[in-house]
């Protein structure tokens, strides 16, 4: 059922003119102004939704507790995200992808994570960074031998993150020796998620280091390249079925053809794409606090103390009330940044704002359900406390917390000087 929804999205992506009268799936119209609601979308966005709601509770809800006590990603779980055309949802239908936008692709992350937030983190990197870097990019060569690839089969990896840079992550190590037409990459990186199942890495690594950052570019390389080497799997609190791993480069042999935009561009490139990236984090940390939630709420309405629903007493009420007010805010924040960057208009701050906001309302949101669920929230057997596990991940990666507030106070201060 779900795969036929987004077949029939696929033929809706095509003719996208027919759809893009607005209309409020909640509501069913437009304000009196002509401004829909933020939480609007268009007939194909939420076509979208529903039909990831559907294939997220159909494929992907019964085998969530055994990835995670397994801390591996079930095979099928890949495969069925690539053939409902989870993973090349802006990658244009001529290039085998769905053709559909990056509201869409935020409104599949917050299903996804509804239900698992470690399959919601493979389409998020895949679908707004690998894939954006590559059709913003790329050459036409690189596009036609790259875009359907991962619009259909394969993982990619993005790889700016190392030991002894993170937050700081423009004082990489990496280097990229040029020697004919070729690079020769070697150093290590650390942290790449979906590392175990990628079949290509967009890594940064700098091939000008007496131009300290400014040398910083971005290789697409193979996995089957020789000298790649994927360490083991981070055994982590939480996002468990997520592969998180370290990689090797040991005179790994680039061709020039594989550089992907300008060289000394990379750090340009990275910020611009986590700059986006961080609304898909926001996404994904909204789905998640959102799923634990609705788990949380539907319990309180059945559980019976005191001769009552533990919904009816005042104090439950009033904790559930205010939760669910971030949980409104958290969306608004989330929406509207994507709807701005969607228009061509800034985004940065609001991003920013959107990522910070989200992980710390998933935090309190967890948090509490654990609370609101007594002794069973505690336990294994209800799927609160991997929520509690999963949100923490929202403050560190694509920029920490102390980052996005200190991205929004350099926009602020510059905001005043004019
Ligand atoms: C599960 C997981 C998946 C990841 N996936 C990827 C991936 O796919 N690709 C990738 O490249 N990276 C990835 N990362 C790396 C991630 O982006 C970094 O962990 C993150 O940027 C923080 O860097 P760090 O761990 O080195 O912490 P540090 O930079 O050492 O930060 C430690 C603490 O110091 C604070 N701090 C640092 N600098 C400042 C400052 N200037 N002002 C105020 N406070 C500061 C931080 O806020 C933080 O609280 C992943 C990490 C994890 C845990």
């Amino acid at each position: 059922m779900a795969a036929s929804a987004l077949r029939m999205l696929r033929q809706v992506s095509r003719s996208r003119a027919a759809v893009r009268l607005l209309c409020s799936h909640a509501h069913g119209c437009e304000s009196a102004a002509g401004f829909p609601p933020l939480q609007s979308c268009s007939q194909e966005e939420a076509m979208m939704r529903d039909a990831v709601k559907k294939f997220s509770q159909e494929r992907i809800a019964p085998l969530v507790s055994k990835m995670d006590e397994n801390s591996a990603m079930d095979a099928e779980v890949i495969s069925s995200l690539f053939e409902q055309g989870l993973m090349g949802i802006e990658i244009g239908t001529g290039y085998g992808g769905t053709g559909s936008t990056f509201f869409s692709s935020m409104l599949v992350i917050e299903e996804l994570a509804k239900v698992d937030p470690s399959v919601a983190v493979l389409c998020d990197i895949q679908n707004t960074l690998i894939n954006t870097l590559l059709a913003d990019l790329g050459t036409e060569e690189q596009k036609e031998r790259y875009l359907p690839r991962l619009a259909n089969d394969t993982v990619g990896s993005f790889c700016l993150s190392e030991a002894e840079s993170g937050s700081d992550a423009f004082s990489l190590k990496t280097k990229a020796e040029k020697q004919k037409d070729y690079y020769i990459i070697n150093g290590s990186k650390m942290w790449i998620s979906n590392a175990e199942h990628a079949g290509v890495f967009l890594v940064m690594a700098n091939a000008d280091t007496a131009a300290g950052y400014r040398g910083i570019s971005c290789f697409i390389v193979d996995r089957e390249t020789d000298g790649l080497h994927i360490g083991k799997k981070e055994n982590k609190l939480g996002l468990r079925a997520s592969s998180t791993c370290a990689l090797n480069f040991d005179n790994v042999k680039v061709h020039e053809k594989n550089v992907l935009g300008k060289i000394g561009h990379g750090y340009k490139y990275a910020i611009g794409m986590l700059n986006g990236g961080r609304i898909g984090i926001a996404a994904q940390m909204l789905g998640l606090a959102q799923g634990c939630f609705d788990h949380t709420v539907t319990y309180t309405r059945q559980r019976v103390q005191f001769g009552k629903r533990i919904f009816d007493f005042q104090g439950m009420q009033h904790q559930i009330a205010h939760v669910a007010t971030q949980l409104e805010a958290a969306r608004l924040l989330t929406y509207n940044a994507a709807r701005l960057k969607e228009a061509g208009r800034p985004f940065i701050k609001e991003a920013c704002m959107a990522k910070y906001f989200t992980s710390e309302v998933a935090t309190l949101t967890t948090s509490k359900c654990i609370e609101w669920m007594g002794g069973v929230g505690f336990t294994k057997d209800y799927p609160i406390e991997k929520y509690y596990r999963d949100c923490k991940i929202g403050t560190i990666y694509e920029g920490t917390t102390n980052i996005q507030l200190s991205t929004m106070a350099k926009l602020i201060d510059r905001e005043f000087d004019s």
